[in-house]
């Protein structure tokens, strides 16, 4: 499969010394779907088979349905609602017409299996997905081939471990076996070094509400738990990965 390169967004990531610029990445690919949604596209058949097909998770359609663009939303949920409810049909009418409980069981199952089924492929994030992966794959190509990069890197805050792993995943698909022992051993010295340093930051914090610590300066830790909790999980996560 070809991939689109993002040099230009990867670069200005990198450069902007982001505890995780692939979260920030992330942050503008969700901003542009969920607008995406809630422009002029909704009035385009083609986008409203798909919206009524696959819908958001519930994380999405409440981004929507609080983005003050009521028409746009009220217009998706109407045919969004009645595909799901045609789809549900034989189900419901089970439901309806148990006559005992070996019945009801059976009924309640199938639909479970709809509504599963139903929340599977929110288009929100198969957008954010494959921005990701362009994402991910660009940050493996570029330290290859570009040695600016490779060094911006290496002295770099790392990633959130969420966006660390899959990097390192990527890797193995992005380069040649040989860069790819390199680009493992340097990344995650990275990532290590920084992880300490959040670590640093976080310990300071929990002795600057000591009595004792009162009057010694926060070093620059004042928001050192939003930075760690941010470090452990990563922010704009693909909450319905597709693969
Ligand atoms: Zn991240
Ligand atoms: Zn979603």
């Amino acid at each position: 499969m070809k991939i689109e390169l993002e040099t230009i967004p990867v670069w200005d990531g990198l450069n902007s010394k982001s505890e995780c610029f692939i979260c920030d990445l992330m942050g503008e690919a969700q901003k542009h779907a969920v607008s995406f949604y809630l422009g002029n596209s909704v009035m385009n058949p083609e986008t409203r088979v798909k919206v009524n097909e696959h819908g958001f998770c519930t994380k999405h359609w409440q981004m929507l349905s609080t983005a003050n663009k009521a028409q746009g939303v009220a217009l998706m949920s109407d045919t969004y609602l009645a595909t799901t409810r045609s789809k549900a049909e034989g189900a419901i009418n089970a439901l309806l017409g148990a006559k005992n409980p070996r019945q009801a069981k059976k009924a309640v199952l199938s639909f479970s299996e709809v509504m599963e089924k139903r929340e599977q492929g929110c288009l929100i994030c198969t957008a954010m997905e494959e921005r990701l992966k362009r994402y991910l794959y660009t940050t493996c190509y570029l330290w290859g081939e570009d040695p600016t990069f490779r060094e911006a890197l290496a002295s770099g805050k790392g990633f959130c471990l969420h966006h660390f792993h899959l990097l390192l995943e990527t890797a193995s698909v992005a380069l040649s076996s040989a860069d790819y022992v390199a680009f493992v051993r340097s990344v995650t010295q990275t990532e290590v070094e920084n992880l300490d340093r959040i670590a640093k930051d976080v310990s300071w914090m929990t002795q600057k509400y000591k009595s004792e610590n009162m009057d010694k300066s926060w070093n620059g830790c004042e928001d050192a738990h939003k930075r760690g909790v941010d470090k452990m999980t990563g922010r704009h996560r693909v909450t319905d990965p597709v693969r």
